[in-house]
């Protein structure tokens, strides 16, 4: 990575609203355990200072990949930490020096993991992705039994449509699940619900721990938007140039957009190579001095232009392109074609992120 001296556009994390997100969620499904998901950078967000904000206030941490979970460790976490991913040879050493729970989720990683590992059981209940089938339920159990030299402290599966209100597939899944609980009685820690779960579904059974990406961080997963949850990040940048532009002048790579009358154009010094979908080229509005502009022409790597029409606004312009009254990551989602996740992790470091 390049060494910036110079910021393009600034992203403000408010660590503050992390804690009034998690007392909402924490609200929305009482006396559960909270595990907040922190993979990817916490969405791109910054994994250490989000988690070290609400060590304290969450009962477990998790991760994708073990180096996310070392990186934690390696900055002082000291909660539980469970790594999503798959257990390998090359890794299962880290999972014991770093303190990791492991997540088993096929016949081999019972022998993959050093002694004393501790793991949760993932079942796959409907998402298709990782984890025991149901059916194999008994044999899994044996298994477990069979491995005393490790130590079994949960259990999981995970919904592949709860991200929206209504799906019959959520119900089915979750009663899958129960049917496999019922092999597996006496395992401490049973969790299944993301954002969407305790979003859309209050009422479901959410077993004893709930588990929170997005939500912690302020964000609603599909198209329902709840008003108890506030995004912990707003990015903004400045205008580095405005020039007029004349009807019939066409704008950017491809030449998509066409002056539709003389007026002003910006340009803004941010583009996909920070996090801006190219799929929002021409679709995209930010927000200027309390007003929302269009952006023109195909975003670029670096850059991305603004249609003024009459404004003839100055440079240096303060220009809010996600949060705080301009569109938000939702908004960005559901016009880039995309989901609110896919946004956030693209949120690349040149953007200068301020806490
Ligand atoms: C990413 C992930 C989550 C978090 O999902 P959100 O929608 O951000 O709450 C939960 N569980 C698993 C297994 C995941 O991979």
């Amino acid at each position: 990575m390049v060494k910036r001296h110079f910021s393009n556009s600034i992203a403000n994390i408010h660590l503050d609203f992390l804690l009034k997100n998690l007392k909402a969620i924490k609200n929305r499904v009482p006396a559960k355990k909270v595990l907040a998901v922190v993979k990817c950078d916490a969405y791109s967000h910054g994994a250490v200072k989000v988690s070290r904000t609400i060590e304290k206030e969450v009962d477990w941490l998790a991760v994708a990949h073990i180096d996310e979970g070392i990186e934690l460790r390696m900055a002082g976490i000291k909660i539980p930490i469970l790594v999503f991913g798959v257990p390998t040879y090359e890794t299962a050493a880290a999972y014991q020096t770093h303190n990791l729970t492991a997540t088993v989720s096929h016949d081999s990683h019972f022998s993959i993991l050093m002694d004393g590992t501790s793991y949760h059981i993932n079942f796959d209940t409907g998402m298709g992705r990782l984890g025991f089938r149901p059916v194999n339920a008994a044999s899994v159990r044996e298994m477990a039994i069979a491995n005393q030299r490790l130590i079994c402290s949960g259990i999981y599966s995970h919904y592949a449509t709860a991200d929206d209100p209504g799906s019959d597939f959520v119900i089915l899944q979750n009663e899958r699940f129960q049917k496999v609980l019922s092999h597996f009685p006496e395992v401490p820690l049973v969790h299944m619900s993301n954002t969407g779960a305790i979003a859309n579904y209050p009422e479901i059974n959410h077993f004893n721990m709930v588990r929170t990406g997005l939500g912690v961080l302020g964000y609603n997963s599909g198209n329902t938007q709840y008003e108890w949850l506030n995004p912990i990040l707003t990015w903004k940048t400045k205008i580095v140039q405005v020039r007029p532009i004349e009807k019939g002048d066409t704008v950017s790579y491809s030449s998509t957009w066409i002056a539709p009358k003389n007026g002003y154009l910006a340009t803004l010094p941010v583009g996909y190579g920070d996090g801006i979908p190219r799929s929002l080229s021409n679709k995209l509005n930010v927000l200027i001095n309390n007003k929302l502009y269009q952006q023109v022409g195909n975003v670029t790597m670096d850059m991305v232009m603004i249609y003024l029409e009459d404004d003839k606004l100055a440079v240096d312009s303060e220009v809010t392109l996600l949060g705080e009254g301009a569109w938000d990551a939702s908004d960005w989602a559901k016009h880039a074609g995309t989901n609110v996740h896919e946004i956030l992790t693209n949120l690349t470091n040149r953007i200068t992120f301020q806490y």
